[in-house]
């Protein structure tokens, strides 16, 4: 089956007073139908820069994008504004982690969900209401028919990440991307909002891209997953085999350093050493090699001279960027995440 979104050879770079950030470098991934996967990797690792890629939604004078983003057989990155336009909010929806910056607090949840519905589909304003109030409850937001009339500040951070998500499935999107959609909640509303996702997702045979720094939420509900390091692809393949047995030491290094969500609460926490690379300056080579607790094994001065590339390790689908043999980290002690 082809893929419903793949990106081959993505690169972001942004102009700064500072210089040039490679922000996104040589990423390529695909993405099925029906399928999650999770982005992953600490802050600046170009997961938020990859996500606003796809839909060309970077500023065209600051940033240079190159590559290529196929989404069903056409590349978005070749398009112009207004050929994009016609895929954002219908068949591509974002979800950011935000929804107070993301919703106007000077407009009603109905006018919110309907406006661009409306101008896409000449809805009259009873129908789009209709469809607005039935997006809300499939979300979950009780009492869907009063609450349409509300605005945002009358919603609490859960309920109006829920009015997001409806926001979304206005257009009955074949690709939802969610930029850390539960990071600004508490632990159970994540918890709610992640099942709503999974949920919607399995119903509506969406594809589903989720960008977050958090490993417990990839565990949850992602199908794959990629992790990033300063712009590239490190490490991806079924989410469940690559948190198992991590083959990149930095997402070993991740998921020693998360707290246990599921698991045993005294597990050690081992944060990674250092801190992400500045990316008008990576390191030469592994960009991780400052930080690295196995760089010791690979001989001569390879990880601090040779990038690694990005290949598969037997099976096509799991993939790894690393001067290491394969197998070659021992598993960890206990798994941390479920
Ligand atoms: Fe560590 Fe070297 Fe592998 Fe980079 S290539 S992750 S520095 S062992
Ligand atoms: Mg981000």
């Amino acid at each position: 089956v082809r893929p419903l979104l793949a990106v081959e050879d993505l690169a972001v770079r942004f102009d700064t007073e500072g210089g040039t950030v490679q922000a996104v470098n040589g990423l390529s991934f695909s993405l099925r139908r029906g399928r999650t996967l999770a982005v992953v990797g600490e802050s600046g690792s170009g997961k938020s820069a990859t996500g606003l890629a796809i839909l060309g939604l970077h500023d065209r004078r600051r940033a240079r994008i190159s590559g290529r983003v196929e989404f069903d057989g056409v590349d978005l990155a070749g398009l112009q504004e207004r050929g994009l336009a016609a895929y954002r909010g219908s068949r591509i929806a974002m979800v950011f982690q935000d929804a107070l910056t993301a919703l106007s607090p000077y407009h009603t949840i109905e006018r919110q969900l309907t406006d661009a519905y409306r101008r896409r589909t000449g809805a009259s304003r009873r129908a789009a209401r209709t469809r607005a109030v039935e997006m809300l409850a499939r979300v979950g937001i009780p009492d869907p028919v009063r609450r349409v009339a509300e605005y945002p500040h009358e919603f609490s951070g859960g309920m109006r990440q829920r009015v997001m998500i409806a926001m979304a499935l206005m257009g009955e999107p074949d690709l939802v991307i969610a930029d850390e959609p539960t990071t600004a909640l508490d632990v159970t509303v994540q918890a709610q909002i992640l099942d709503l996702l999974a949920g919607l997702q399995a119903e509506s045979d969406l594809a589903l891209l989720l960008i977050t720094h958090d490993l417990g939420v990839v565990s949850g509900v992602a199908h794959d997953m990629l992790v990033m390091y300063a712009g590239r692809g490190v490490e991806q393949g079924p989410a469940a085999e690559v948190l198992a047995a991590p083959e990149h030491p930095y997402t070993r290094g991740l998921l020693r350093s998360v707290p246990t969500l599921h698991g045993d609460p005294d597990a050690d926490l081992t944060p990674i050493a250092g801190s992400p690379p500045d990316l008008l300056d990576p390191p030469p080579g592994c960009a991780f090699h400052p930080r690295c607790d196995q760089r010791e094994r690979v001989g001569g001065d390879r990880c601090a001279t040779e990038v690694p590339a990005f290949v598969p390790l037997g099976d096509p689908e799991r993939m790894r960027a690393c001067h290491l043999p394969s197998g070659a980290l021992e598993a960890l002690e206990g798994s941390v995440i479920r």
